[in-house]
């Protein structure tokens, strides 16, 4: 972790112009496991009305707690912390928590994934899960025009089996919750779970009319993105920085302008770069891939949209230029409607001409 903290300290500060400008963009978040965004303090007020117990003396012995060696270590202590999770209201306070967050970074719209199995397994009845976060979205969109959708995902480590116990379980919700329910991912340990294990849940998926994402290419090898494509026919890759290592992958990406949705924060915390300046975001933004920027669990990886988009810009040196071409990718690959896509689009070259 040494070694990080010295490539940040190294990284030339951004001008202040630059983030105003960063502050400012309308941007669109398409990859955030809403669990990853419990911070150690709500997740302690929740421990304390939940009367869960804690491994952890205080706020900062937990915080400290987050020095991440891969994905794994870093699921030991997510699903740890999901612990604290039990009613209704401890859903709803957490969405809510993410949104106030994400409006002060002008996140104008937001694609959310969430994890029923890490509660149902814990004996939380999956309607509990859904209405919680639903509350929090429906209130946001309601008093402040936010705009949202949530993107149910299932756990690569269990079976595919779970997958189809969990989907058949969210199913009876499906009309309640239409408005926001639009997909379906795939999360969790990646290696060693590839793609095809779950090939027949995703084909179910499929034609029930869901939009399909998969985490691929993040600590798994570039054939995991070509599966999740190939055989689980997503429409868009969660992270995907290693498809670098095959050029005939690139060359595909590229020409399909399949969106992949990085999170260079969650790269740099789990080791799948050491040293933020050697991310290969802008390599593959000039590849010509329809490269997104997101916070993955931000509150675990050090930050929320801005900082990633802050993290970037000043150790990749990125010009307004590829900063505006990152967030319109965004809003070009969200689910959104067209004409809701175009009215977001429109406000994206707005503030780019006043700015
Ligand atoms: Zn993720």
């Amino acid at each position: 972790m040494e070694a990080h903290m010295n490539s940040i300290s190294t990284t030339p500060p951004l001008a202040a112009d630059l983030i105003s400008f960063i502050e400012g963009l309308p941007k669109a978040e398409l990859h955030l496991h809403i669990e990853g965004t419990l911070e150690p303090e709500l997740l302690f007020a929740l421990a304390q009305r939940n009367n869960v117990s804690l491994p952890y003396a205080s706020v900062e012995e937990l915080r400290a707690a987050y020095a991440f060696t891969d994905l794994q270590s870093f699921l030991d202590l997510y699903y740890a912390g999901a612990a604290v999770l039990q009613t209704e209201q401890d859903f709803y306070d957490m969405t809510m928590a993410y949104i106030v967050r994400s409006r002060a970074d002008n996140v104008r719209h937001a694609e959310i994934f969430f994890d029923p199995q890490t509660h149902t397994e814990r004996g939380i009845a999956i309607d509990v899960v859904f209405a919680g976060i639903a509350r929090a979205l429906r209130e946001a969109r309601e008093r402040h025009g936010f705009s949202s959708a949530i993107i149910m995902s299932f756990l690569r480590h269990l079976s595919e089996e779970d997958a189809f116990a969990t989907l058949e379980a969210a199913l009876p919700l499906r009309a309640e919750y239409r408005d926001l329910w639009i997909g379906i991912g795939l999360d969790s340990a990646e290696r060693g779970n590839p793609p095809e294990k779950f090939a027949r849940v995703f084909a179910r998926c499929r034609e029930l009319g869901f939009h399909l994402v998969a985490h691929a290419g993040e600590e798994g090898p570039p054939q995991y993105v070509k599966d999740a494509l190939d055989v689980l026919h997503v429409e868009r890759i969660d992270h995907g920085v290693r498809s670098e290592e095959d050029p005939a992958l690139m060359k595909r990406l590229a020409e399909q302008r399949i969106p992949l949705t990085v999170c260079p924060l969650s790269n740099l915390k789990l080791c799948v770069v050491d040293d933020m300046r050697k991310h290969n975001l802008a390599r593959l933004l000039h590849a010509g891939l329809a490269v997104t920027v997101n916070s993955d669990d931000p509150a675990y990886f050090g930050g929320y949209m801005n900082a990633n988009f802050m993290a970037v810009a000043a150790s990749l040196r990125l010009s307004r230029t590829e900063l505006v071409m990152l967030a319109r990718n965004a809003f070009e690959a969200t689910f959104l409607p067209a004409a809701a896509k175009q009215q977001l689009l429109l406000e994206l070259d707005g503030y780019c001409m006043a700015h």
